[in-house]
């Protein structure tokens, strides 16, 4: 599944620099696409160090406050855009 939008620059709220290779994005689903939620990004290193606690990844309702078909997603960010790697529910 792809994004419906991609942003040029994801800010991580937490520490509230620019995210450059990657992080996490809660999304919303609909219509077979993730609308994110890009004022609730958050960089790989403030997840796994402030959100996740122990290295582990951060959860959704760590990020912000879920709903029914809110996903958190792990994207990279490359020279064309933001691409998913992963996503939980
Ligand atoms: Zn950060």
């Amino acid at each position: 599944m792809d994004l419906a939008s991609h942003p040029e620059t994801l800010t991580c709220t937490e520490c509230g620099s620019i995210i450059e290779d990657a992080g996490y994005l809660p999304a919303t689903e609909r219509d077979g696409t993730y609308h994110p939620l890009v004022d609730a990004a958050v960089c790989d290193t403030c997840g796994f160090n402030d959100l996740g606690m122990t290295g582990c990844a951060p959860e959704l309702d760590d990020v912000v406050d879920p709903g029914p078909d809110d996903t958190l997603l792990h994207v990279r960010l490359t020279d064309s855009g933001i691409e998913v790697v992963s996503a939980k529910e």
